[in-house]
């Protein structure tokens, strides 16, 4: 799984699928449930750390879902494999207002769907009408109530795959969209620009507090384990020099966790998704 995860770190799964469209999606997961396999869907993996010991299991990849299509009144259906990029890009294109703040976010639509990832001001979640999903029986739309968004969470929990969502989007100016996705850009270049592969934020922004302030104050900037570092440019990331092992990372969640909570009293919770097994 080092090969699918932005952190390049996670062991071997014991089966990786990358359905062509919908229907092949759904036969997967007909033989899946019937042999009793379990299964982790996986879109960018920009916010998964894998164990060592990888994945009992399937790992059902939406790469090949990545059907976009604009229809009338600003109405947008994305294939949860689209990247997230890819359609707050063409949407500034087309003068389709809504999204331009995400942009620089990687990953997938379906991963945007299910974290309702964003950034101060704006959540995937708000843009959402409705999404199409499976649990592997049957296909349902999940209209937006159904669909709980919350910070960093939404009712896609394990066992439901997003396959589309419907997004609403508002008329904007091209070229003034085109702007803003620029300063987005550079904006994340000059506080992002961190020393190796990473997943973005570890931990969740407690109430009232910044998840990056409690770990910089607590001296944690530039701790390391085995191939790991807590970033000496973003307290909140904790980088891959280039030979970690997922052991290393969680051995520096760890130790936030407990010096954040020593200090402040604030337990931090993780926004990455810890998934698999121990190498033992
Ligand atoms: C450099 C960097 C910067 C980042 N900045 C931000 C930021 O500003 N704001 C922010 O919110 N996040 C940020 N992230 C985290 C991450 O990019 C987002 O959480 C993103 O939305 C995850 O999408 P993904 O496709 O990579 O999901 P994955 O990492 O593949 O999966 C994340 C979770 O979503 C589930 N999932 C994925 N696809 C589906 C689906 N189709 N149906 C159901 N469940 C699904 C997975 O099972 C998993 O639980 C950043 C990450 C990096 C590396």
């Amino acid at each position: 799984m080092s090969r699918h995860t932005s952190w390049r770190v996670g062991g071997v799964a014991d089966a990786y699928l990358a359905p062509a469209d919908r229907d092949d999606l759904l036969a997967a997961l007909h033989r899946l449930r019937a042999a009793g396999v379990p299964w982790l869907v996986l879109g960018g993996g920009s916010n998964l750390l894998v164990r060592d010991g990888g994945v009992r299991g399937a790992v059902i990849a939406t790469s090949a879902l990545n059907r976009l299509d604009f229809l009338a009144d600003g109405e947008v259906r994305a294939e949860a494999g689209v990247a997230l990029g890819r359609l707050v890009e063409e949407a500034a294109r087309r003068g389709l207002a809504g999204l331009e703040l995400l942009y620089g976010i990687p990953g997938t639509v379906g991963g945007a769907l299910a974290m309702n990832a964003g950034v101060p001001g704006r959540e995937f979640g708000d843009l959402v009408e409705a999404a199409l999903v499976t649990d592997g029986s049957v296909f349902e739309l999940w209209e937006r109530p159904r669909l709980a968004f919350g910070y960093r969470s939404s009712a896609l929990t394990a066992g439901w795959i997003a396959v589309e969502a419907r997004l609403r989007l508002t008329p904007g100016e091209p070229a003034a969209l085109a702007a803003i996705l620029r300063e987005r850009l550079a904006c994340r270049r000059r506080s992002q620009s961190v020393e190796g592969a990473n997943a973005g934020s570890v931990f969740r922004n407690p109430a009232g507090a910044k998840a990056w302030e409690l770990i910089e104050k607590a001296g944690l900037k530039g701790v390391l384990a085995g191939g790991a570092k807590i970033s000496d440019i973003h307290g909140n990331f904790i980088v891959n020099l280039g030979q970690a092992r997922a052991a290393d990372i969680l051995v520096l969640m760890e130790r936030i966790q407990r010096e954040v909570e020593r200090g402040s009293g604030i337990r931090l919770e993780p926004e990455v998704k810890i998934v698999g097994q121990d190498e033992d």
